[in-house]
């Protein structure tokens, strides 16, 4: 029998996990300053539910003072429940603004049956967020993608641009106006389906606007969740890997002078053998949470 203490217990540790790996990462980057203004996205998925609420926690207990305005877009797809967000949203006591914007009937418009709406929805969506943004006032954009969302990324990058390349924890918006800012970079997927479960998010299907999954991506997720299982911390590796970047092993001579090196005539005692492979520790030595914990724990 599953005893619901221990659910509980589980519940607790998974909050302070939350609150501890997004401030972890707002610290890191510097996403939130005194005296900002924080636009956050609301899609009605569990993912941006889960960014307000921590935030808004993590807001409580700052030593600083910042604004959040939660903002959806309500984009006019067929059956989008309109009531839901601004509900739930009243009863949280939070700033927010609905945008309601039929980019679905452009996107129907343009877009050729069967073909794959998303590049060009996002466009639009992307400029009247900014406009939204501009007319609240907000100086940062607070978008609710997630660890795994990253390496999946850097995953479809790697595998058909060729390119490796993620998703940034903190960037300029492409009209250089705004800073763009994932305050949930280091948390796991699996806690924030865990935690829409907690808080009984009123979550609002992705799928409305008809279009497909990216099976891409799908392909993806299901490979990081085989390797999570099979393998534990090594999703948790390959990000902290992202923040150690070693140009001088990869093969980018924009990153790296390859063509101008020169020898240095001195032995260098931290450095690789030059023929052997590196030898590997056989088990995850420095997992992101381990670190985390290591920072900021005080229970
Ligand atoms: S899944 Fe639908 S709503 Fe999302 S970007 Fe694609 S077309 Fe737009």
């Amino acid at each position: 029998m599953v005893n619901p203490l221990k659910i509980e217990r589980e519940d607790q540790k998974l909050e302070k996990r939350l609150c501890r790996e997004m401030g972890q990462a707002i610290a890191d980057y510097n996403m939130i300053e005194a005296g900002d203004r924080v636009m956050v996205c609301l899609s009605g998925g569990k993912d941006s539910y889960a960014l307000l609420d921590i935030l808004m926690k993590l807001q409580q207990r700052a030593p600083i003072d910042f604004e959040l305005i939660a903002v959806n877009l309500d984009q006019k797809q067929p059956g989008f429940p309109a009531e839901v967000l601004p509900n739930y949203l009243s009863k949280l006591g939070v700033k927010f603004h609905i945008e309601t914007q039929d980019t679905y009937s452009v996107v129907k418009k343009v877009i050729p049956e069967g073909k794959t709406m998303c590049s060009l929805c996002s466009r639009l969506r992307r400029g009247i967020l900014y406009k939204v943004a501009r007319e609240l006032g907000c100086n940062k954009i607070a978008l609710g993608h997630h660890r795994d969302d990253i390496l999946q990324t850097l995953l479809l990058n790697m595998f058909f641009g060729a390119k490796l390349k993620g998703m940034p924890a903190k960037l300029v918006s492409d009209n250089g106006e705004f800073m763009v800012i994932r305050p949930l970079a280091y948390v796991a997927e699996k806690d924030l389906i865990r935690w829409a479960q907690v808080r009984e998010f009123p979550i609002i299907p992705c799928t409305l606007c008809g279009s497909q999954d990216n099976l891409q991506r799908q392909h993806m997720k299901d490979m990081l969740k085989d390797w999570e299982k099979r393998f534990p911390g090594r999703v948790d590796n390959m990000l902290t890997a992202l923040q150690n970047v070693v140009p001088s092993h990869l093969m980018d001579r924009k990153l790296f002078p390859f063509e101008t090196l020169k020898t240095t005539g001195e032995d260098n005692a931290e450095g690789d053998t030059a023929f052997d492979e590196e030898p590997l520790p056989k088990t995850p030595t420095r997992l992101l949470g381990e670190q985390v914990i290591a920072l900021t724990s005080s229970d």
